[in-house]
């Protein structure tokens, strides 16, 4: 069977791929192991070199690379551009990073050093939202570590990932391989005997299936899987100040982001001003085909998605709360739903306690921020979380209150090469980016030389 790409602003097809077999994945992990080889016997400062060279190789393509996430993912092409960036930005942090030993004790009894060695083939697993940079993402730390990788990007948006590889082979043959496909391929890369980590991102389902495949070999996961990140507004919010970025919080890559603002309580003091700011940015937006110029807002990526969005829109509508978004223009043929407000939702609806990963906003009022605290505290996902509002001992308790893998302040969504990101609860294991990130695609080899 064989992979349809879909373009979500047309639904037409833009390319059709093979997937890969059990054999090609068997290759693909056999070749990746030849190469560990060689790639491991290199010091980290020569890895880096040959980041910095693949850097500049994804910067060379830039536009083209943009294209292809445009034509398989949907995000407007400035976004797109901005996907670009980051992959170059992740991919010249990690060149830089440091992995001389680092010494414990250097005493007249002893020296003890802890070495970071490479594990080995590394796979990769990766979703459709960001699909060249949470490539890079996983890559990127696994390669400057001196380990091989073996990526299996979502079959909705393989061709930036293809691009990439082809990129990174022209400058270091082997240590990158591609397969293509979903539960067949997915599985054999994982569970073969050669892999030795699994670096995932996706839903917490899936990501815990592979992660329990492989429990009893022991391999390294490292998981960032789903969410449903509050943000709570303070009655000393300065709306004026704030609303763009609580817009862009929640409604970034179309809200298909793993770390997006999906649930907003508003003190009822801000609520109606802070929604019609939301309202009037979701107006201004120019939803289209993310190729055309001046397109500001593209498409949800599939159909899956865009039924689930749908679905718990029409539920809001049942319910009786306000729902508020522009008119689409008219001839589009896609996966388009605008950015949408959903006003006064019961705490119940499946918008406000299940993860949307789409266009629309469940925006809550409240008036005791103690009492909305218990709702907001999710019971399963805890990614990312937000506070709005001037320094006070009330915000300072919403910070110690969140028990997400980051808290932003006045802030959403916001990631960074040398911050490291994660999730607690069923939303991951383990963390991306920093030292602490580079250091999971790591064995730690303790050096105890006594000295008496
Ligand atoms: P979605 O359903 O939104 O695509 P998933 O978490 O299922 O979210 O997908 C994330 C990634 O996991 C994709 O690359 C997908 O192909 C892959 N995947 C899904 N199921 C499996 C599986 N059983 N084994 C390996 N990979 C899988």
């Amino acid at each position: 069977m064989q992979i349809d790409v879909i373009n979500p602003a047309t639904k037409q097809v833009v390319e059709t791929l093979n997937r890969s077999s059990v054999e090609e994945v068997n290759d693909a992990v056999a070749t990746a192991l030849q190469s560990f080889e060689t790639w491991r016997q290199k010091t980290s400062e020569e890895r880096g070199v040959v980041l910095h060279a693949i850097a500049d190789g994804i910067e060379a393509s830039a536009t083209e690379l943009a294209n292809l996430i445009v034509a398989e993912q949907g995000k407007p092409l400035p976004v797109a551009m901005m996907e670009v960036g980051g992959a170059v930005a992740w991919t010249r942090y990690n060149a830089d990073l440091s992995q001389a030993p680092e010494v414990l004790e250097d005493s007249a009894d002893r020296l003890v050093q802890v070495h970071r060695l490479p594990l080995g083939v590394v796979a990769s697993i990766t979703p459709w939202n960001w699909p060249l940079m949470i490539a890079i993402w996983h890559i990127m730390p696994a390669l400057k570590a001196g380990n091989a990788v073996v990526i299996k990007p979502s079959s909705n948006t393989p061709l930036s990932t293809i691009k990439l590889v082809d990129i990174v082979s022209a400058i270091e043959p082997g240590i990158l391989g591609i397969v293509l496909g979903g539960k067949i391929a997915g599985e054999a890369l994982v569970t073969h005997p050669e892999v030795k980590k699994l670096v995932f991102t996706g839903s917490t389902p899936t990501g815990t299936h592979l992660a329990s495949l492989i429990a009893k070999d022991l391999k390294k996961v490292t998981l960032e899987l789903g969410g449903n990140d509050a943000g709570i507004v303070l009655a000393n919010a300065d709306i004026d100040k704030l609303a763009s970025k609580i817009y862009m919080g929640a409604f970034i890559n179309m809200g298909q982001t793993c770390a997006a603002l999906k649930r907003l309580y508003v003190h009822r003091s801000k609520y109606d001003a802070l929604c019609d700011a939301l309202v009037d940015m979701a107006k201004a937006e120019v939803v289209g085909n993310g190729m055309e110029e001046g397109v500001t807002f593209g498409p949800v990526q599939n159909k899956n998605q865009y039924d689930l969005v749908t679905s718990m829109i029409q539920q809001a509508r049942d319910s009786g709360s306000e729902v508020i978004a522009p008119e689409l223009p008219e001839g589009l043929d896609g996966y388009f739903i605008a950015p949408t407000i959903i006003k006064n939702p019961p705490l119940e609806l499946s918008v406000v306690c299940d993860e949307q990963f789409g266009p629309v906003l469940p925006v809550i009022p409240y008036d005791d921020i103690k009492e909305i605290m218990k709702d907001a505290i999710h019971k399963e996902f805890a990614l990312g979380g937000s506070v709005w509002g001037e320094e006070s001992e009330e915000l300072d308790w919403v910070v110690g209150q969140l028990d997400s893998g980051t808290v932003w302040i006045n802030n959403h969504a916001e990631v960074l090469p040398h911050i490291p990101f994660g999730g607690n609860k069923l939303s991951g294991l383990g963390v991306e980016f920093g030292v602490e990130g580079f250091l999971e695609n790591t064995q730690r080899k303790v050096v105890s030389y006594s000295r008496t």
